[in-house]
């Protein structure tokens, strides 16, 4: 399975910003293609320049969030398919800054992934538990509910990416530990199979939190590891290029 690296800049980036996906682009296109496909996930506004500026290059370009309809009075929201009409081919749904700020349920981040589905556009699902959750032994029963409640119908691993973040690991500097790490995503593969049977083995599972590169290689080579999201750490392109090193062969 080809893994994923994707960058999420929240909202961080002006057009100045742009600078660093061209420098990201040169980068990649400097030494060996990684074994990984790339994807730059960038607030709203930027979407449409990056899709110009990394056309022709091996960067995929992702949104953070769509609406769960196609369009209607919903002021202020975006839709799955505008975010394709504009040449975004992924949306993240379910991040935990959106749980957490919106209040967006497992229900929500379903009807999201669901639209991101309907418009052709890969969905990228976030789930983690929080750190109180994780002190109180609930990391796999958190987890394995918001990957039954979120997974959108149809999903296939063409089209759909499961992300785990704990959310104490995000943005914090902290990372899991790589036993932690394991434990969850060989769990999340054998939910998968109940939930996604045929599908399951192919899915690939993103981890998420703090990943830099100083810990990208370790924490990429974890079984059920496909990839990495990544906050901070994306948002310059040599921090960036270091995590994609350990794809480099
Ligand atoms: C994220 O935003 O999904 C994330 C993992 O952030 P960071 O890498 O900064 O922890």
């Amino acid at each position: 399975m080809r893994p994923l690296v994707a960058g999420n800049w929240k909202m961080n980036g002006l057009t100045a910003q742009l600078a660093e996906a061209m420098m990201l682009a040169d980068g990649l296109a400097a030494g060996t293609p990684p074994v990984c496909d790339v994807m730059l996930c960038p607030p709203f506004p930027l979407i449409s320049a990056l899709v110009h500026v990394v056309k022709g290059r091996s960067i995929l370009v992702g949104a953070q969030d769509c609406h769960a309809k196609a369009s209607g009075a919903q002021t202020g929201d975006v839709s799955a398919e505008m975010l394709a009409d504009i040449g975004a081919s992924a949306v993240i749904v379910g991040h935990s800054e959106r749980r957490a700020d919106h209040g967006e349920r497992d229900s929500d981040v379903k009807a999201k992934a669901e639209a991101a589905l309907r418009a052709g556009l890969t969905a990228i699902v976030c789930i983690g538990e929080t750190a109180g959750q994780r002190a109180a032994g609930l990391t796999l029963e958190v987890t394995g509910r918001q990957l039954a409640g979120s997974l959108p119908k149809g999903a296939t691993a063409a089209n759909t990416v499961i992300a785990y973040e704990p959310v104490w690991a995000i943005g914090t500097g902290l990372t899991a530990s790589t036993a932690d790490v394991a434990e969850v995503h060989a769990f999340l593969r054998r939910r998968l199979s109940e939930l996604s049977p045929g599908n399951s083995d192919k899915l690939r599972i993103l981890y998420g939190g703090s990943v830099k590169p100083a810990n990208a290689k370790e924490l990429m080579a974890v079984p059920h590891v496909n990839g990495a999201l990544v906050g901070g750490a994306s948002l310059k392109a040599a921090d960036f290029l270091g995590i994609l090193l350990g794809y480099r062969i």
